[in-house]
């Protein structure tokens, strides 16, 4: 029983099936924000007593952790930010800004369009947009017209998408864009909590992951960055803890990933973030992933006895969120309702604006599952649908 390691099941009596938006966080992480700041509570990579070292070890030590949780080749490679937004705004800030065509997908995050549009790139006036099928798989003969029309472009695509649970092949995508000369940017944000990740196995040349979403804290996020790559980029902010020496005619930059990290970093909480993959690594993936699959098959098959449902993915081409309709009621009303009887669950357009407006809908019903989502879970969650929609019927 896997709730057991985190506190807030025993604070709740919410059925949490909001995963996506936000994992919770085991008792291992919260101890280990409460160690940093009544133990050793100090800065980090600045001051040189005891207290200030084992803060900046600490810090490091998540770094390494990181570093092998991905197999990133080197300790550089690894930078760290708020979260998913920070690392794909400073990349389209830092690198993609000087590239003629970017390249998205039409299940994209808004994380993942808006920065685009701050670069006042429109549809076909510097952004290009594959298309997504009818299943909501990535259209790859699209990709590759996309490609061929547009080499050397960058091209930025979620791995999971967090409104539908589709997954993408990013190997093959990888595969594409480098014969293209393209380069690629993945959102991980809905990856890593639930499979492995290998950035040299999946040739990717940024990653960007967030630790929120993985058991970890919030504020914390990750951009891995391909070692061949970080000499051309160019730094996001300066300040504090990036510099080798100033004086008033220049600034000389520490290397990679120093100068990426200007300011007093998110202390605490990224040294927790290295207790959350210790976690995840002992449970393992392979008993992550089939106590999910179990589960989520459980919730497809229980959905689909629904009458009026409209399931917008199959469990082959997704992962652990199910979005879904029931005809002629409204997805927020839905969710207001199950939100009244302590079920968890996302209803409306999960920050996808576009595919929603493609699939001519105002948004879904997301349920997002974790590990320690049990199918009693489900059941609670499956008779408090049918209740609420038994009164928005009336
Ligand atoms: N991309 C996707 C696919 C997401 O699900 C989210 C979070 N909802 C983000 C980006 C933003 O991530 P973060 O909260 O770490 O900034």
């Amino acid at each position: 029983m896997y709730k057991n390691d985190f506190p807030f099941f025993k604070n709740s009596s919410v059925t949490y099936l909001d995963n996506a938006a936000t994992t919770q966080k085991p008792q291992a992480v919260l101890n280990k924000i409460l160690e940093y700041y009544t133990n050793y509570c100090s800065n980090t990579h600045r001051s040189n007593h005891g207290d200030a070292n084992k803060a900046t070890k600490e810090f490091e030590e998540t770094r390494t952790i990181l570093k092998e949780f991905i197999n990133a080749k080197d300790e550089s490679e690894i930078i760290f930010t708020k979260g998913v937004t920070e690392s794909l705004n400073m990349v389209a800030s830092i690198f993609a800004k000087e590239f003629k065509t970017i390249i998205i997908s039409s299940i994209e995050h808004h994380s993942n369009i808006t920065p685009w549009h701050m670069q006042n790139r429109t549809l076909h006036q510097g952004l290009e947009v594959v298309n997504i099928k009818e299943n909501l798989e990535f259209d790859f003969e699209h990709f590759e017209e996309l490609l061929k029309a547009n080499p050397n472009s960058f091209v930025s695509i979620t791995h999971v998408s967090n409104a539908f649970g589709v997954k993408h092949n990013i190997k093959k995508i990888a595969k594409l864009t480098h014969k293209y000369n393209s380069y690629l940017m993945v959102d991980g944000a809905q990856s890593l909590a639930h499979f492995e990740i290998d950035v040299q196995d999946l040739d990717v040349d940024f990653y960007a992951i967030s630790s929120h979403k993985t058991y970890g804290p919030t504020g914390v996020g990750a951009l891995y960055v391909k070692q061949e790559l970080l000499e051309k980029l160019k730094t996001y902010q300066t300040g504090g803890a990036t510099i080798n020496d100033v004086n008033f005619q220049r600034s000389l930059m520490l290397s990679s990933p120093y100068k990426f990290e200007a300011g007093t970093q998110n202390i605490a909480d990224v040294i927790a973030f290295k207790e959350a993959l210790k976690y995840i690594k002992n449970i393992g993936y392979k008993t992550i992933h089939t106590i999910e699959e179990e589960i989520y098959s459980y919730l497809h098959n229980e959905l689909k006895k629904i009458e009026n449902i409209i399931l917008y993915n199959n469990v082959e081409n997704s992962i652990v969120s199910k979005s879904f309709n029931i005809k002629d009621i409204n997805s927020e009303d839905i969710g207001i309702l199950l939100d009244k009887m302590h079920i968890a669950v996302r209803a409306g357009h999960h920050c996808a604006q576009p595919i929603m407006k493609k699939l001519n809908i105002d948004g879904t019903i997301r349920v997002s599952i974790a590990f320690y989502n049990t199918k009693e879970d489900i059941d609670i969650f499956i008779k408090a649908l049918k209740k609420a929609i038994t009164m928005l019927k009336d």
